[in-house]
């Protein structure tokens, strides 16, 4: 009978004890959870952008309808640096996006709308400052405007599928246009070509 009960109490004990062991070991476990997916999100937050927004409808890398909606809107689903430059026409600090040196074989897409902007090819390496490209991938991808802001007479390029502010485009490019339009990398999206 003795040793019936002493074996009840160990088994008495190990229910709880195993509670603590989880308790315990919750943490670790969740830790490693998070190690594990980390890769993920460190390749989420890279040049790869998604096809497609969470929190953004209007983003499409195949819908080419012209969108006309007002800054109330992008508002609520452009990140707010997005917004700052797309909507609010802000630049970035020169040297400072992350596509400036980006050499990766792909499509630029507008950051704001999905829409196609510039092919890699056109990609050229300048001094400016700002990711420079030679020509759209299409005719309509952009749209120009006069800009007199800052005492100074540019020409603005602009989304030609949503409107958002680009970057400007300037007479001093390489050949074969002559011309190189200075984007904004924050409103960039790029996708890599596939195998
Ligand atoms: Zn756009």
């Amino acid at each position: 009978m003795g040793g019936l009960s002493m074996h009840s109490t160990v088994r008495c004990l190990k229910a709880p004890q195993a509670v603590l062991f989880l308790l315990l070991m919750l943490p670790a476990l969740l830790a490693g959870c998070g190690g594990a997916t980390f890769p993920e999100n460190e390749k989420d937050d890279s040049m790869i952008s998604k096809q497609e927004k969470p929190g953004n409808p209007y983003y499409s890398r195949t819908d080419t309808t012209t969108l006309d909606l007002p800054d109330s809107v992008w508002a609520k689903v452009l990140t707010k640096e997005v917004y700052r430059v797309a909507r609010q026409k802000e630049t970035e600090q020169a040297f400072s996006g992350k596509f400036l040196d980006f050499e990766g074989r792909g499509s630029y897409f507008c950051a704001a709308c999905g829409n196609a902007l510039f092919r890699s090819d056109a990609k050229f390496a300048d001094t400016c400052g700002w990711p420079s490209f030679f020509e759209p991938v299409r005719e309509k991808s952009i749209f120009y405007q006069p800009d007199t802001s800052h005492g100074l007479v540019r020409t603005e390029v602009i989304c030609g599928r949503c409107g958002a502010h680009l970057g400007h485009v300037f007479d001093d490019g390489p050949p074969p246009t002559g011309k190189r339009f200075c984007m904004n990398s924050i409103v960039l999206d790029f996708e890599p070509d596939g195998e």
